[in-house]
């Protein structure tokens, strides 16, 4: 090992040296240079002076860590978390809001120059959240038997203990649970939830899931909470039903302080590691809680799909109607409309809304959330996109004033692209999980006359790099 200076040209794995930090990039990992070589820093905030190792040499870049902060960025804050720097949750709880939201608008900024093509476009600043903590109304926890132990909990804990773990995985290593006793991302209720359970199970000797033996049994718990309602929900997953315990912890559950108004015990044997149950059971109230969306309500089992952020998610798509520019006679088209969230948040101000999405019990949802709320201008349709613009006429429905499309991450089919392009209609608003992929359909779209008017990214996500955005295409003369 040697001590390189910056512009050391031959930089090999192994090497420490010391590195200005310039950007957060993609992933929240920093970017930093040396030599004209690309060096992406895990651990560190843009502006610091870091020694770093280099554990990656490829030929356009390296990878480093953190070896010794030299000179702390003006942009530092100290986490708020204890567990931040294991857990894999929030990675950039050590850089300041402000700054979050900057590197989030230039990272979209740089997508769409970069990928989509498109130089002049205009971003606006980061919408900020208005409580970056607490902001998640969704919290799923994992149950483990090798317990991930901090170098300060090292001879801290006993052998019992150590082989039950109630909380998050540590990344790269699935087998291994991080205890977890406060997350910031959820209620203080939620995580009395979270500590309650764990005392409770701990103190039954009933053991966890093994994701390695697939011997034990329990697997999961999930928290859900109205952030508006303050309807809150415990499913419980396992392999087994044991009856007895569970309605004692259901007792324990109904603890004031808990708040619980719903808790579904789900029971699988299968060797899935998401929080799905076969079998499910509902010990108090009727096994949904009530979320309110704008003027909506939904109601959410424990399986249904929902924006994690109710504030921002409110925020995100009173973004999407103002880019939409509605009027009452128009005809909107809700693509991969999930369970008709945007669909029923604009319903009332249009003529009609039609929401295609490939779930069908997303679809069924969709359908149920409309009568529920009233609303009887909406039309959903279970289809593939690519097949439902491809074969347009089959489906009996109006044709769109305006498109909003919300794909996944991986953005649209180059089909769906073409035919959005040809639809010819004049208002289009595409919201985006992914820059990266909008940047490169918004360049496509280009071919076809649509034009990006601006783009806002929202902060769905404080103290993680993701971001959305809400793009306004116009359709101009020019193709
Ligand atoms: N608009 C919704 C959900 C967006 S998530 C909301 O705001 O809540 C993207 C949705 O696209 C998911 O529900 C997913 O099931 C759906 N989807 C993914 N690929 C699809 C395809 N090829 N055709 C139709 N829907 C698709």
């Amino acid at each position: 090992m040697s001590l390189l200076s910056p512009d050391t040209p031959q930089l090999r794995r192994g090497d420490i040296i010391e590195l200005e930090i310039e950007k957060a990039a993609f992933e929240g990992r920093c970017v930093a240079r040396s030599g004209g070589l690309v060096i992406f820093v895990d651990g560190a905030v843009p502006g610091d002076r870091v020694r770093a190792f280099i554990h990656k040499k490829k030929k356009q870049f390296a990878e480093a860590r953190v070896e010794e902060l030299l000179v702390p960025s003006p942009h530092r804050v100290l986490p708020r978390c204890r567990h931040f720097g294991v857990c894999g949750g929030c990675k950039w709880q050590h850089m300041a809001y402000a700054q979050q939201l900057r590197w989030k608008r230039e990272h979209v900024l740089d997508a769409f120059i970069r990928i989509g093509g498109l130089e002049d476009v205009r971003v606006n600043e980061t919408l900020p959240a208005e409580e970056p903590f607490w902001y998640r109304n969704k919290m799923e926890f994992s149950f483990g038997e090798m317990r991930w132990l901090l170098p300060d909990e090292l001879g801290t804990v006993d052998r019992e203990a150590e082989l039950f773990a109630l909380g998050l995985h540590v990344p790269k290593r699935y087998d291994r649970i991080l205890h977890i006793d406060e997350c910031h991302l959820e209620s203080p209720e939620s995580n009395a939830i979270l500590n309650a359970t764990r005392d409770f199970f701990l103190a039954r000797s009933i053991p966890a899931y093994s994701t390695r033996t697939h011997e034990g049994d329990l697997r999961h718990l999930v928290i859900r909470e109205g952030k508006h309602t303050g309807e809150r929900m415990v499913f419980l997953v396992s392999t087994q039903h044991r009856e007895d315990v569970m309605r004692d912890y259901a007792r324990m559950l109904q603890r004031p302080e808990l708040g619980v108004s719903t808790f579904v015990h789900g029971i699988t044997t299968r060797k899935s590691t998401v929080a799905i149950a076969d079998e499910e059971i509902v010990y108090i109230g009727d096994g949904t809680i009530r979320e309110q969306l704008g003027r909506n309500v939904f109601r959410i089992s424990p399986s249904s799909f929902f924006q994690t952020n109710t504030l921002q998610a409110e925020r995100l798509y009173g973004l999407a109607e103002q880019a939409a520019a509605l009027t009452p006679d128009d005809v909107v088209w809700d693509l991969y409309c999930g369970t008709g969230t945007i669909a029923l948040f604009i319903a009332r101000d249009v003529r009609h809304v039609v929401g295609v999405e490939l779930n069908a019990a997303a679809i069924e949802d969709a359908r149920r959330n409309a009568q529920d709320n009233g609303i009887e201008n909406t039309t959903f349709i279970t289809a593939d996109i690519v097949d439902f613009i491809g074969k347009r006429q089959e489906f009996d429905v109006p044709s769109p004033d305006v498109i909003i499309t919300d794909p996944p991450r991986a953005g649209m089919h180059p089909k769906v692209v073409e035919a959005v392009g040809r639809s010819g209609v004049e208002r289009l608003v595409y919201v985006s999980c992914n820059p990266s992929t909008s940047a490169r359909d918004c360049g496509m779209l280009r071919e076809y006359g649509y034009v990006v008017e601006d783009i806002t990214p929202v902060d769905m996500f404080p103290h993680t790099w993701h971001i959305e955005c809400v793009i306004s295409l116009r359709k101009t003369g020019e193709e």
